[in-house]
């Protein structure tokens, strides 16, 4: 079978044409959920999400350094970077 998948090493999934289907409404809801109190701040995770999109590990919008969507661990306040870019 052939298969078509593209990978985007640049791409955050809000920025993804899969997205469009709700694939990721799931990542949206925990995003969207996570308490006052542990969500980071709007500039700082628009800077956070600034260095993830021009760092190499950056793949389909996840991290493949810890594994995790960018979106979501830039978004709680008490995660930082593991190779230190936030
Ligand atoms: S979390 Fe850190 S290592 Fe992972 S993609 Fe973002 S900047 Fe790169």
């Amino acid at each position: 079978m052939e298969n078509n998948q593209r990978i985007c090493y640049r791409c955050l999934t809000y920025e993804m044409a899969e997205n469009k289907d709700g694939k990721f409404d799931n990542l949206r809801a925990l995003i969207n959920n996570i308490p006052d109190d542990k969500k980071t701040a709007a500039g700082l995770y628009n800077e956070r999400l600034a260095a993830c999109k021009s760092c190499d590990y950056l793949s389909d919008g996840m991290c493949r350094a810890c594994g995790c969507y960018v979106e979501l661990r830039a978004a709680r306040n008490f995660k930082d970077c593991p190779h230190g870019k936030w």
